[in-house]
């Protein structure tokens, strides 16, 4: 197995960083939102984030204004009534491998990693940030020690897609034949995307070691949802997984307010999005990855209890079983400005 690295953590550094983002947030850009298709409204100097329909799952396409490429989770595994093989692609039209800076999968379960393996084994990935969650074999070699997880929180999740997806990462490469980064998310590391003058940065704030399944003994793999956010020119794109209440307040105290856009948790289930949660972070925009009955969504998502707290918190909620694909984009005229005070050359 190859080696799991951690990201770089500097906790000084790190709130530095957080309060200048606050204090840079209002010079931020206009935030644009247009339905794919809309091609006459596609930036080409900014950040575009593809809300993707893959019916009741999640899979998220980001092209950053470096160029660089993020996947965040790959769709359902089952390919019945699911189009995300054939959309990833056509970010790749004259590419016969896919190409991905990141690929960054927020839990284990089948509707978030069902084509994770595929995308392995069709593309050039640098980074991999994998679930912290292990397989049978894992335990059995001790591989959660390698990132400072105890043996009574190292979790095993034993399917045959995640074990699929593990197999396909162990011969991942990079485009220079290199052996892809294979990271676990934990609360408090984050890392850059792009050089100095259109950077974003992803930090993440879930889970720690110590919150899995907090008061309870019963393994439910949502609750290890990693928790993100991206920063790009003076907005926040926050992803929880399907991270659930106790998840989101475990958290809350180290999140961002006035967040630009928050993929809403757990296909808008009333399991998450609390409402202190929502209170806190105040997003602009929701936006629900979620199905129709016919391709997943025999829950009944998104529960009407969490459309209205989003509404209560004045959230403009999108979803994709009315829009289809949902695309996202921040311009970066300003990123560069703040990017440049954050970091004088
Ligand atoms: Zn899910």
């Amino acid at each position: 197995m190859k080696k799991i690295k951690n990201f770089r953590v500097t906790a000084k550094l790190f709130a530095v960083i957080l309060a200048l983002t606050s204090m840079f947030a209002l010079a931020g850009c206009d935030l644009l939102d247009s339905i794919l298709g809309d091609n006459d409204r596609e930036i080409n100097d900014g950040m575009r984030v593809y809300f993707l329909d893959v019916g009741q799952g999640d899979a998220v396409f980001v092209r950053f204004a470096s160029g660089e490429t993020m996947l965040i989770d790959a769709g359902r595994w089952n390919l019945t009534h699911n189009s995300f093989r054939s959309r990833i692609r056509e970010f790749f039209p004259d590419q016969e491998r896919m190409q991905f800076d990141w690929f960054i999968t927020t839990h284990s379960h089948a509707d978030h990693i069902g084509s994770a393996d595929y995308i392995v084994n069709n593309s050039y990935i640098r980074n991999i940030v994998r679930p912290i969650t292990f397989t049978q074999a894992e335990v059995n070699a001790g591989a959660y020690r390698e990132f400072g997880i105890s043996e009574g929180n190292a979790r095993m999740q034993q399917t045959a897609t995640f074990q699929r997806f593990v197999t396909a990462m162990e011969t991942s490469t990079w485009t220079d034949g290199s052996d892809t980064n294979i990271y676990i998310p934990m609360a408090g590391k984050y890392f850059y995307v792009g050089p100095l003058g259109s950077r974003a940065r992803v930090t993440f704030y879930s889970p720690t070691v110590y919150n899995y399944n907090p008061g309870t003994n019963s393994f439910n793999v949502n609750h290890y949802s990693t928790i993100f956010c991206i920063y790009f020119a003076g907005q926040r794109i926050m992803f929880t997984g399907d991270a659930y209440y106790l998840n989101e307040r475990h958290v809350l105290d180290n999140l961002p307010t006035d967040v630009s856009v928050l993929d809403v948790g757990h296909h808008g289930s009333n399991t998450s999005s609390g409402r202190t949660f929502l209170e806190h972070i105040r997003p602009t925009y929701a936006i629900i990855q979620v199905g129709i009955p016919e391709t997943g969504n025999g829950y009944n998502h998104p529960h009407q209890v969490v459309l209205n707290r989003l509404n209560d918190v004045d959230a403009i909620v999108k979803r994709t079983d009315q829009l289809g694909d949902i695309l996202i984009q921040v311009c970066a005229e300003t990123s560069q400005k703040r990017v440049g005070a954050l970091v004088p050359a």
